[in-house]
């Protein structure tokens, strides 16, 4: 048992240097969910891994069980380094802000393809230079609806009433989308129905698919909010590379 090698395509995450001349790579694979292995001789071993180790790569990958709980890594190859991704700090911290999120909220190895489609796409629309906003709204929301905690949109939450007119309250601790009367005497956020409508739709195409949408401004501001209150209500702990992403767009701001 054990013995056969696995292999899989996989997004690199992360790596961290271990000892001389290995790593520790952690990766999302296209059918094993996330895997942690050592990469022997990571470092150096220009023959077995090349560059492919570097987060947001694409690769081909092959490894072995091990007693412990990481795997071992026997070699890989790069099928795409989405190098464009390191010209940029904007596009750079939402690439580690997308692997955050997944590290947080996927439990390694269990499969789960649609997740992989959705980093990929994910990233390629940062490295192919796609409106930065636009990819992050998309990945977060298709992220919050495979976890199972998309917000009711465009029904009233607590009287499931549909909505016709804007603004539509929004409270993600009241399960979303509130009518006026179910939202009165509450602080919440207002959004207009067309955001509500855009995100809806969204939420029925390709989980990998991120071009073709040019969803407005409002959409992206009013979305962004919504996002950040669901996400604040599911995540562990902050998101640290949100805090280096507030850092650089103030930085860009002034
Ligand atoms: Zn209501």
């Amino acid at each position: 048992m054990g013995s056969q090698p696995n292999s899989s395509h996989a997004i690199v995450l992360r790596q961290i240097i271990y000892g001389e001349s290995d790593l520790i790579v952690s990766m999302l694979s296209a059918e094993h969910g996330i895997i942690r292995g050592f990469a022997h001789g990571g470092r150096r071993s220009v023959k077995r891994f090349g560059s492919a180790l570097a987060p947001f790569s694409s690769i081909d990958v092959r490894w072995q069980a091990s007693r412990s709980d990481l795997l071992t890594f026997l070699d890989a190859d790069l099928c795409c380094a989405r190098e464009a991704l390191r010209h940029s700090a904007l596009r750079l911290g939402l690439a580690y802000y997308g692997v955050e999120l997944l590290e947080m909220l996927l439990n390694p190895g269990e499969s789960q393809p649609h997740f992989f489609r959705l980093l990929q796409g994910y990233l390629d629309a940062l490295a192919e230079d796609q409106n930065p906003r636009q990819a992050r709204l998309l990945f977060e929301l298709r992220l919050v609806q495979q976890l199972g905690y998309i917000p009711h949109l465009l029904h009233c939450s607590d009287c499931f009433v549909q909505f016709n007119h804007t603004p539509v309250a929004f409270d993600p601790a009241r399960g979303g989308s509130l009518c006026p009367a179910c939202a009165k005497d509450t602080q919440t956020l207002h959004v207009a129905l067309g955001t509500l409508g855009s995100l809806s739709r969204a939420l029925h195409t390709e989980i990998g698919l991120f071009r073709g949408f040019k969803l407005g401004e409002r959409t992206l501001d009013e979305g962004a909010m919504i996002l950040a209150q669901v996400l604040t209500n599911i995540l562990p702990r902050q998101s640290k590379s949100l805090r280096f992403l507030a850092q650089i767009t103030s930085f860009d701001a002034s």
